[in-house]
């Protein structure tokens, strides 16, 4: 099972991947996630990315394509994979097909899940992560049963420095920009499948369990 997970910050990817990789034991991918715990690590690439994650702006295309391509090339991904925030960029998704195509494990779906852009602004203000094991909440729509405690381990939460208003704005428009190609892109390849992300987080899982059940 190869999939690509995309939509808009805030859409409920994140919430979302993590169900998927439970349910079909494959690998999550995330490209924020690595360049996250890079930047934690304090290694060159986290030094690369920061500058530009801290304006909400793109990493640079060679190395985000150069970091996935590592990662879909390691024996874990020979049973599948999920692709969370990669590819963000036309010429990534070109990348992409062409690294899949030499490991001969091409793309089975694109899930889009759609949410309207003024929703999204209010979603994503509400962020919080867990310093821990990185579950993700909202504190209106998916609140931990403790303030500021992560349900599941119990660890710290907090809000990520990409999450304020100002920042938040600019990845919106950022990323608007750069989705409309990419899904055109996966249209014509007949990949790609919209599920409608402005319905309960179970309710969005299970459509996406129904598209996933014909594979
Ligand atoms: P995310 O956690 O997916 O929202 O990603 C957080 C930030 O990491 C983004 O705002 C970008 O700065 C960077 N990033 C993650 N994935 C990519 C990608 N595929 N291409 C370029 N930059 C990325």
């Amino acid at each position: 099972m190869n999939l690509v997970l995309m939509g808009l910050p805030g859409a409920g990817k994140g919430t979302q991947a993590e169900k998927i990789v439970e349910k079909y034991n494959i690998p999550h991918i995330s490209t924020g996630d690595m360049f996250r715990a890079a930047i934690k690590e304090g290694t060159e690439l986290g030094l690369q990315a920061k500058s530009f994650m801290d304006k909400g702006a793109l990493v640079p295309d060679e190395v985000t394509i150069g970091i996935v391509k590592d990662r879909l090339s390691k024996d874990d991904c020979e049973k599948g994979f999920l692709l969370d925030g990669f590819p963000r960029t036309v010429a990534q998704a070109a990348a992409l097909d062409e690294m899949l195509s030499e490991l001969s494990r091409p793309i089975d779906y694109v899930i889009n899940v759609d949410v309207d852009q003024d929703i999204l602004m209010e979603r994503l203000t509400g962020r919080r992560i867990c310093k821990e094991c990185g579950a993700t909440y909202h504190l209106v729509f998916n609140p931990p049963a403790q303030e500021g405690v992560c349900t599941r381990c119990g660890g710290e939460l907090y809000q990520r420095a990409d999450d304020n208003a100002e920042t938040v704005q600019n990845r919106l428009e950022v990323n608007l920009a750069q989705t409309k190609p990419l899904l055109s892109f996966y249209e014509d390849k007949g990949t790609l499948r919209n599920i409608n992300g402005q319905q309960d987080i179970n309710v969005v899982f299970e459509d996406i369990e129904k598209l996933l059940g014909g594979l």
